[in-house]
């Protein structure tokens, strides 16, 4: 028998994410957001199981398009980081890339490379993420550049949410309101339509006004809630990832004694011992603290002292019957990845995206 930890993948569950996504905004064409190896979830897996339902993929460079490419996908992928030199221009363009266009530097290239036939182009606003896209001041003339070069097909307007789980919060209507007062003379200039991409999960969820052209659903799709509390739609969301080992080796110990590395707990009662094969070598996070819930059984028990590179302890004095060759789940659908990250001072994002390779990955569904 081999070490039990592995990571267990529901890609129907994610399908199921990504239809809730397009009931609640129908008018909405969709761009699945498949950076990082989809969250860790696997993302030519993944992008297979989305591609016959989703106009469009993204990822976050050309190294991760290309692996899409090379494993038969098809949709046109977008590059939400856009290209980082020049020679990536001709290569996006001949695997059916889109473009962010996030600075005049990326500008500069674009308007100098000679490219095969005109890219499209996705024109990012900063209205007050600060991290990527130009100033609310520069959209028309750059608009006007972009159009103006034999280089560019369609062009999307886009910008990014800050703080779009922060429900009724005022900066969302913010961004919002800078977003259409930065595009509004290209709207009342330009004789076609004016595409827009907004939303990503939290702002489709919470913020209606935030649902044209294109979505941009990323955690939702995985099941993973954006928000800290549960609401009517995040409930109906399917955890897509199940991280999950057994139970190697069982101990009765006394008041007193302590458990693990530091000594940082110590039975305040007789207690029983049970021990994991899983550590933060397999992607648990180390800085989760004792009483983290662990289903055993299908039963929560608590994470006793420091989780360790292979294994973690967990209290079961309160659970009956715990045997070696338990099944233990760390997350999955009756134990948020958003409530384990919670304990361990993160957010569910981070612990699904940085699995290492060491945890076997299956696929069902
Ligand atoms: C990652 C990303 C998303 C998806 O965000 P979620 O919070 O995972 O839905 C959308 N848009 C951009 C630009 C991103 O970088």
């Amino acid at each position: 028998m081999s070490r039990p930890v592995k990571i267990i993948i529901d890609l129907a569950a994610i399908q199921t994410n990504c239809r809730l996504a397009q009931t609640i905004a129908p008018q909405s064409k969709t761009v699945a957001v498949v950076k990082a190896d989809a969250y860790g979830h696997g993302s030519v897996e993944v992008a297979k199981a989305l591609e016959p339902q989703v106009e469009m993929l993204t990822v976050s460079c050309l190294e991760e398009a290309l692996v899409l490419r090379e494993n038969g996908l098809l949709k046109p992928i977008l590059l939400l980081e856009g290209c980082f030199e020049q020679t990536e221009l001709k290569i996006a363009l001949a695997n059916q890339c889109e473009l962010v266009l996030h600075s005049q530097c990326q500008l500069e290239q674009l308007l100098k490379v000679n490219l095969a036939s005109p890219i499209n182009i996705w024109l990012k606003v900063d209205t007050g993420m600060h991290r990527l896209g130009i100033s609310p001041q520069e959209v028309e003339s750059i608009y006007a550049a972009l159009t103006a070069s034999k280089n560019v097909n369609n062009i999307v307007l886009m910008t990014h949410f800050a703080h779009a789980d922060h429900v009724g919060g005022a900066f969302t209507p913010k961004q919002i309101d800078c977003f259409q007062n930065a595009i509004q003379p290209i709207i009342d200039t330009t004789s076609q339509k004016v595409q827009r991409s907004m939303a990503n999960s939290a702002a489709l969820l919470a913020w209606p006004q935030t649902r044209v052209d294109w979505n941009r659903p990323g955690i939702m799709l995985y099941g993973l809630s954006p928000f800290s509390e549960l609401n009517d739609q995040t409930k109906h969301l399917k955890p897509a990832m199940s991280f999950e080992s057994q139970v190697i080796a069982i101990r009765d110990i006394s008041v007193g004694e302590s458990v693990g590395y530091g000594c940082t707990w110590t039975a305040k009662r007789p207690s029983t011992i049970a021990t994991i094969a899983v550590g933060y070598g397999d992607g648990y996070p180390r800085g989760a603290k004792s009483g983290t819930p662990v289903l055993i059984n299908g039963q929560r028990a608590p994470l006793a002292g420091r989780v360790s590179m292979d294994l973690i302890s967990v209290d079961v004095t309160d659970l009956a019957n715990v045997k070696i060759g338990d099944t233990a789940i760390l997350w999955g659908k009756d134990l948020s990845a958003n409530e384990v990250a919670n304990w361990a001072g993160t957010i569910g994002y981070e612990l699904v995206t940085r699995m290492p390779k060491r945890v076997a990955r299956l696929f069902v569904n």
